[in-house]
């Protein structure tokens, strides 16, 4: 990937979302690793509200732990995957509990960026996305979680050539300036949620289409300005 070509659709996100990305205030972050788990593969509106179920349901996070995990499925049902997303949370918190005897993460912030990916790391259920995205939005360090979204994204436009969302992570996290991955990472979501999209890509109306190395980008252009006729049938027609 050039570098140049990189640092151009950095630029061109981030003047077409006018992204100020403001510094992360000090956060409750067993609160934000929370939120990030109710958050998988779901909207930020079911999970918000499945978040402030846990909140306003339970004095604190000890109870949550201490509680029957059908009530907390339930709680959290609202988000999808309750099964696993409430299984998930209450074994990180007992193993938390168990490990530093209380449920606060606070010493992380003494940490570095690879000692908290191998404490979390060890928790069952915690992954590497995860921890990227605690480590942005939770702590505000230079962080750049990839999701799905994400990952389609970067393999599309040509800034990596990876099979998976994990590998995607290993190449990006090496070619994106530090100062720029917080930024980027949120433009990327919007861009992916309204131009980029995963089944049909707007690349009629893209605005980094001069930049971007996807083969079919002519083909979705032209079958969104209906030139091209959507034909399932066309191998049977010729033959
Ligand atoms: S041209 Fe199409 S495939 Fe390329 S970035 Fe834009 S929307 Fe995505």
């Amino acid at each position: 990937m050039n570098n140049k070509r990189l640092t151009a659709i950095i630029t061109r996100l981030e003047t077409h979302y006018d992204t100020t990305f403001k510094p992360v205030k000090k956060k409750n972050l067993l609160d934000v690793l929370i939120a990030i788990k109710l958050s998988q593969n779901t909207t930020d509106k079911t999970s918000h509200k499945a978040y402030l179920n846990l909140k306003s349901n339970y004095k604190d996070w000890e109870e949550v732990m201490s509680s029957p995990l059908p009530k907390i499925q339930k709680d959290i049902r609202i988000c999808g995957m309750a099964e696993t997303k409430s299984k998930d949370i209450k074994n990180m918190l007992k193993e938390m509990n168990t490990k530093h005897g209380s449920l606060s993460m606070g010493h992380l912030y003494k940490m570095t960026d690879d000692e908290i990916y191998d404490e979390l790391l060890s928790y069952k259920g915690i992954g590497k996305k995860t921890i990227a995205c605690l480590l942005a939005f939770g702590m505000g360090r230079c962080s750049f979680p990839v999701d799905t979204h994400v990952h389609r994204i970067l393999n599309r436009i040509g800034i990596v050539d990876t099979q998976t969302p994990e590998k995607t992570f290993e190449e990006a996290k090496d070619i994106i300036p530090d100062e720029k991955k917080i930024g980027f990472h949120i433009n990327l979501i919007k861009f992916g949620r309204s131009i980029c999209k995963a089944p049909n890509p707007v690349c009629s109306e893209c605005f980094i289409y001069d930049l971007c190395s996807f083969k079919e980008k002519i083909y979705y252009k032209e079958k969104l300005s209906g030139k091209i006729k959507e034909n399932n049938f066309i191998i049977l027609e010729n033959i």
